[in-house]
């Protein structure tokens, strides 16, 4: 999962990268274009300063030398030449003008100056270099005439080819700046001449020169230039022009150096800030870089808003695909995922598919209405779900379909996890369960599910289990109910549903007092019994029509006698439970004896004990209603489930049929005595009529004298017969 996830990014995050890099090189290369600009530039201007200032110095070193010229002029004239006559010499060639600053020495160093004051220079090196004929500019200098800071240009005083000393000249740093200054880059350039040793002599930051920055190799060693002030070190050793990029408080500055040519160890050094060059080309770039941000910074939170969408979309999907809206549990499509999972994890683990559905629903949903029915949904999920193993699931596929993968079924777990809690509205849940063993895990889930269906409707026709294994035979029985199915609708239309009847008879008398309609097939000449189609009818719901067609003929065969005169007994018609799901049963019962004309008393309801015990409440509102159109009530099979005979009183039916496995399973005669009497003598209370069913026997009859039930419905009297033999009896009254 998380893999794919990269993979879908992947191509996003490339095209990202592949911007930045593009950006960034980009930027580079107009940055390169940019310095490689000002590198030119500044060497060029840095060369051009370097010349005028050279010839600005020489202008002052000529001036020096003409004054020299015109001492040894005025000294050739004389004899001698000694301190004094060099001194006076140089008075009468500087009478013109006014400089006080020049000064000159004899060979002994002795400097005199305009005003007659003398001063030993014979230690300074200016002087030292000037008697060896090397005209040169002294470094920064402490005056020992006023203490000032001076510098001293200093040129050799020839006299015939022979040095006899000095003559220099002293200027303030502002006068030497005032020298040195040409135009930079207006405020933003500077321009500083240092010396061999990276003093500083003379700086365009004149009024921020301080002694701690005094060294200008040391100042950019230490604002983190170590490799730039080597390199100028190197460069100023080897008499070379450089170009070098510093940082110096914080800002990116370009610097162009040249050795001053002439000028004994100068440099000249002209720097500008990166922003100064081409303050646009920065605002430019800046710009750039906030376009890009913005740009980044947008795409960025786009493709955010855009995955948490896909992502929180991807999640309600998953909701909506995963989640079962009815039961908050899983749905048949993260079962079939999780399936998957389990068959390809657990390989050596034996799986089962558990399919069940609740046999009562639709009457849950009819008489509860939906509310009730999903309730009972989510319950039924969350009940098996907190009971299942770890690798076990449950899901619902439709309706009230639900299929569980089980790792473990042994009837002890099995009967645990289908045992339901009684819901608030106390209705029985009744479920009938197919189970498959997965043996084929290669084929499809909706054919393993298949097959635990087919299982589970193999249950429903079952009497006795509510869970059944699925077998290869399965398919053929399903094949061949189908067939069958098809051939019960064919016997629909051919009118091969016929009732037969069987006669309850009053046991002193002997006379008929009523009768049950039963269904036989006549298919092709041959009957057969309904325990051969009733529970196929039941299971696809053919039931319904089966009972009317029964209902009907019965009514025709009242009607035919009501129309002769004959005193009629009411008859009583079997309904299945699966009726009461249909909320229009009741009326269309009712329109068919209106149709016929027959009065309802003449038609016995026959309700199973089950039918009305489980849906109590709500039997019991349909029997009031059945009452009041005027029908007669009998409950089927009493005695054949748990109800209990307390439960009679509340219950209004006109007759209690006791179940025919009573008299034929119960051995033990003392107990069916003690039972029937009970069952007797409540019933003689609550003014129900009771029938016994099953009569087989003289010692039945007895038995049934002996309690006090005199109805009987059994082969002792009569099978159940056709219409033709019944309509004899039904005549006399009598059994013929
Ligand atoms: P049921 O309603 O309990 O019907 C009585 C059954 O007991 C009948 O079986 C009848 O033949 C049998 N029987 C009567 N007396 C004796 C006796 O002395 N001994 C024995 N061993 N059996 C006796 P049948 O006709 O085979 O019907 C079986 C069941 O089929 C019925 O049981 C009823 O539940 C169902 N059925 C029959 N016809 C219809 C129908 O039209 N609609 C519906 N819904 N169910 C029907
Ligand atoms: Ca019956
Ligand atoms: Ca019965």
């Amino acid at each position: 999962m998380k893999k794919t996830k990269l993979l879908n990014y992947a191509p996003r995050l490339i095209l990202i990268i592949l911007l930045f890099i593009s950006v960034i090189f980009l930027m580079n290369t107009v940055q390169n274009l940019l310095n490689s600009d000002v590198k030119i530039n500044l060497t060029e201007i840095v060369t051009q300063n370097k010349d005028v200032i050279t010839s600005k110095l020489n202008m002052e070193v000529n001036d020096l030398d003409s004054t020299a010229t015109q001492i040894a002029n005025i000294l050739s004239t004389g004899n001698t030449i000694d301190n004094d006559s060099i001194y006076k010499a140089f008075l009468a060639s500087i009478a013109n003008n006014e400089d006080n600053n020049m000064f000159v020495a004899g060979t002994d160093g002795t400097a005199y100056f305009r005003d007659g004051n003398t001063l030993d220079i014979s230690g300074r090196q200016y002087y030292k270099l000037a008697m060896q004929n090397l005209h040169n500019i002294s470094d920064r200098l402490v005056s020992r005439h006023d203490g000032e800071e001076i510098f001293v240009i200093s040129v050799a005083l020839k006299c015939n080819g022979e040095i006899i000393g000095t003559v220099q000249k002293f200027f303030t740093p502002e006068e030497m700046y005032d020298i040195c200054s040409i135009s930079l880059f207006s405020e933003e350039g500077y321009m500083y001449i240092i010396n061999k040793e990276g003093y500083i002599l003379v700086s365009s930051r004149q009024e921020t020169y301080s002694q701690e920055n005094e060294n200008y190799l040391r100042m950019i060693y230490a604002q983190g230039n170590e490799n730039e002030s080597i390199q100028l070190q190197n460069d100023i050793q080897n008499q070379q022009s450089g170009f070098m990029e510093t940082t110096v408080d914080g800002k990116k500055i370009f610097s162009a150096y040249t050795p001053i040519e002439d000028i004994h160890d100068w440099y000249l050094i002209s720097s500008v800030s990166t922003e100064a060059v081409s303050p646009n080309a920065n605002i430019v770039i800046k710009m750039f870089y906030l376009i890009l941000s913005v740009v980044v910074i947008i795409f960025g939170l786009s493709l955010f808003f855009f995955l948490s969408y896909k992502n929180k979309q991807k999640s309600h999907l998953e909701q909506i695909a995963f989640v079962d809206s009815v039961t908050q549990g899983n749905t048949f499509t993260k079962f079939t995922v999780d399936l998957k999972d389990a068959l390809r994890e657990h390989i050596d683990k034996q799986l089962y598919l558990l399919k069940f559905d609740i046999d009562n629903f639709k009457y849950v949903n009819n008489f509860y209405g939906f509310d009730v029915g999903d309730r009972m949904l989510f319950q039924i999920n969350k009940t098996i779900e907190s009971k299942l193993l770890p690798g076990e699931r449950i899901a619902r596929i439709s309706g009230d379909h639900f299929v569980i993968l089980l790792e473990d079924v042994s009837e002890q777990r099995l009967e645990n996890l289908l045992d339901f809690p009684e819901n608030e509205e106390e209705i029985t849940i009744y479920i009938t369960a197919g189970i498959y063993a997965i043996t084929d895990r290669n084929e499809s889930i909706n054919l393993m599910v298949d097959k635990a269906s087919t299982a589970a409707q193999t249950a429903k026709g079952s009497l006795d289990k509510k869970v059944i294994y699925y077998s290869e035979n399965f398919d053929q029985q399903m094949i061949r109910n189908e067939q069958m199915k098809r051939s019960i609708k064919q016997a629909f239309s051919n009118h091969e549903m016929i009732p037969f009847f069987q006669p309850k008879v009053d046991i002193l008398t002997g006379r008929l007092v009523g009768a049950e309609a039963l269904a036989r097939w006549l298919k092709d000449g041959n009957l057969i019994p309904p325990f051969e189609f009733i529970p196929l009818c039941e299971k696809t719901g053919l039931i319904m029509e089966l009972d009317m067609a029964i209902f009907e003929q019965t009514l025709h065969f009242i009607k035919k006698h009501l129309d002769q005169g004959i005193h009629c007994v009411p008859i009583s018609v079997n309904f299945s439970r699966l009726h009461l799901v249909d909320s229009h049963f009741l009326e269309k019962i009712v329109d068919k004896i209106h149709e016929y004309g027959i009065p309802a008393n003449l038609i016995e309801v026959e309700l199973t004990e089950s039918a009305i015990f489980d849906n109590y409440e709500v039997i019991s509102r349909f029997i009031d209603q059945l009452h009041t159109e005027g029908f007669l009530i009998s409950m089927d099979d009493f005695g054949s489930g748990y109800s209990s005979l307390n439960m009679l009183k509340d219950i209004s039916i006109d007759t209690l049929k006791i179940d025919k496995d009573f008299l034929n399973k119960t051995t033990n005669s003392e107990r069916q005595r003690i039972i029937f009497s009970a069952v007797a003598q409540m019933a003689n209370q609550l003014k129900i009529n009771v029938v016994v069913e099953g009569v087989e026997t003289l010692e039945n009859v007895s038995l049934m004298k002996e309690v006090g039930c005199f109805v009987a419905q059994g082969y002792y009297y009569s099978k159940p017969v056709d219409e033709s033999t019944f309509d004899k009896m039904y005549r006399e009254g009598f059994l013929c």
